[in-house]
C-alpha cells in the first residue's frame, strides 16, 4: 500500500492532507518518499526558521539529549534557567512558563489574567475581548478566543465570557469594555486569519486602554514573534510592551515549546498550585529555546531577514502590478500574504506540484513563511514557479 493511504487509514481525520508524504529535510529543501524535492515557503506553519539539519542546532539537542532528557517541574535544571533568562532578556518582561504549545501558551494567559482580576476583585466573573478573524489556539478555552465560529460551532459549551471586537476599531474593542474585563488579547499581525496587521494608533489606543482600566494586554506572538518580522518580537516595532506575551512555533524551531511571559505586576499573581505541566519546559525543550536565541544573535539573523524580507516583497510587488488576480499583498518581514481575487487553495496545490510548498490564510491568502536562511535564489525560484502558476490564470 502506498504511505499516504497508510497514513489515511491510521489517523483520524482532523486535517485535510495533501497526497504527498515527506521523508527528509536539508536546507530550505524538503524531499518526499519518492525524492521530489520541494522548496519550504512555510517553515512547518512558521516553526523551522533555520530550515532543516541547520547544524548548530542539531549539535545542541544531541547533546542535551545525552546530559538530561526530562526532570518535571519540581526541579530547576542550568539549561531551562538558561532559557528562561533568554526568553526574559528577548520579551524584556520578568517571568517565563514554559508550556508545550501556541494553545497552552495562550490558555496560560488567559488563566493568569484571570488569576490578577480574581486576586482584584476576589470574584472569578472576568471578561475577556479578542478580535474576529484571530487564531489563538484549538483547546477548548483557546478556540473560544479564536474569533472564527467555525472552530468553535461544534464543541460548546465553551467558556464564557469572550467578546470579539474588530481589529483597528478601536471603538469596537471601547464597546465590549466594562468592570469585568480581566484582559484582551491580539495578534499584532494575525496569522490564519489572513495576515492582518494591527496598525500603530490601534495598537498605542489599546496599549492606553489596558492601562487607564487595569486591563491585561496579552499579545499572542505565537506566530510572528521570534525574529519572523524582523524584530524579535513584534511589538517592538510599535514600541509598546505588553503585559503578558504567548510564543511557540518558532521558539523551538522543532521540538514542542511554548511560553507565556508576564510583566512584574502579572508575574505577582502566579502561586504555587495555579497552573502545571509535566513536560513544559524540560530540559530537552529548554536546550532547543536557549540555542534558538543563541543563533539567532550569533548569525545576525534579524539583520538577514529584515534585508531578505525587503527582496521577497520587492518580487511580490511586481506581481502585484503583472497580474490581475492578484489584489494585494500584506504582512511583515518573512510572514507575508499575497491576496488572489481568487480562492487561493488551487494555487498552493499547483504549487505543492511545482516543488513549493505554502499554505492559505483565510480563503483568498497564499501566505508564505520561509525559514530565516533562505537566499535571494530561493526568493527568485520561488517567484519564477509562482509566476508560472499565475500566467496560467491570465
Ligand atoms: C499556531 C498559533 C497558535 C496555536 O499554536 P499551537 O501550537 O498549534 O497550539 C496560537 N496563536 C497563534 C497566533 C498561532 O499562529
Amino acid at each position: 500500500m502506498d504511505s499516504y493511504l497508510r497514513g489515511e487509514k491510521a489517523f483520524l481525520k482532523a486535517y485535510g492532507r495533501y497526497d504527498v508524504v515527506l521523508e527528509r529535510g536539508e536546507g530550505v529543501y524538503l524531499y518526499d518518499t519518492n525524492k521530489k524535492q520541494y522548496l519550504d515557503f512555510y517553515s512547518g506553519i512558521g516553526v523551522n526558521s533555520f530550515g532543516h539539519g541547520y547544524k548548530p542546532y542539531i549539535n545542541a539537542l544531541q547533546k542535551q539529549i545525552e546530559t538530561l532528557m526530562h526532570v518535571s517541574n519540581y526541579f530547576y535544571t542550568p539549561v531551562s534557567i538558561e532559557a528562561a533568562e533568554a526568553v526574559k532578556k528577548a520579551t524584556q518582561l520578568d517571568g517565563v512558563f514554559f508550556c508545550n504549545s501556541g494553545a497552552e501558551a495562550t490558555e496560560g494567559a488567559l488563566k493568569l489574567a484571570r488569576k490578577y482580576y480574581y486576586m482584584k476583585h476576589g470574584k472569578a466573573n472576568s471578561e475577556i475581548i479578542s478580535f474576529h478573524h484571530s487564531f489563538h489556539g484549538r483547546s477548548t478555552g483557546s478556540v473560544k478566543l479564536t474569533g472564527n465560529p467555525h472552530y468553535q460551532e461544534a464543541f460548546g459549551p465553551l467558556i464564557k465570557g469572550v467578546h470579539y471586537a474588530t481589529l483597528n476599531d478601536l471603538k469596537s474593542v471601547e464597546a465590549l469594555i466594562n468592570e469585568r474585563t480581566a484582559a484582551i488579547i491580539v495578534e499584532p499581525l494575525q496569522g490564519e486569519g489572513g495576515l492582518n496587521l494591527c496598525h500603530q494608533d490601534f495598537m498605542t489606543g489599546l496599549r492606553q486602554l489596558c492601562d487607564e482600566h487595569d486591563i491585561c494586554l496579552i499579545l499572542d506572538e505565537v506566530q510572528c514573534g521570534m525574529g519572523r518580522t524582523g524584530t524579535i518580537m513584534t511589538y517592538f516595532q510599535y514600541n509598546i510592551l505588553p503585559d503578558i506575551v504567548c510564543l511557540a512555533k518558532g521558539i523551538g524551531c522543532g521540538v514542542p515549546v511554548g511560553a507565556f511571559v508576564a510583566n512584574e505586576k502579572y508575574a505577582k499573581a502566579m502561586e504555587p498550585g495555579d497552573h502545571g505541566s509535566t513536560y513544559g519546559g524540560n530540559p530537552f525543550v529548554c536546550a532547543a529555546v536557549k540555542t534558538v536565541f543563541e543563533i539567532i544573535e550569533r548569525e545576525d539573523m534579524l539583520k538577514h531577514v529584515q534585508e531578505i524580507s525587503k527582496y521577497l516583497t520587492e518580487k511580490l510587488d511586481e506581481l502585484i502590478r503583472e497580474f490581475d488576480i492578484v489584489e494585494s499583498r500584506r504582512g511583515l518581514g518573512l510572514m507575508q500574504g499575497l491576496v488572489l481575487k481568487d480562492d487561493a487553495r488551487p494555487y498552493v496545490k499547483e504549487l505543492l506540484t511545482e516543488g513549493v510548498i505554502v499554505v492559505t490564510a483565510g480563503t483568498n491568502v497564499i501566505r508564505m513563511l520561509p525559514p530565516f536562511v533562505i537566499t535571494e535564489e530561493h526568493v527568485d525560484e520561488f517567484i519564477g514557479k509562482l509566476k508560472n502558476i499565475l500566467k496560467k490564470s491570465k
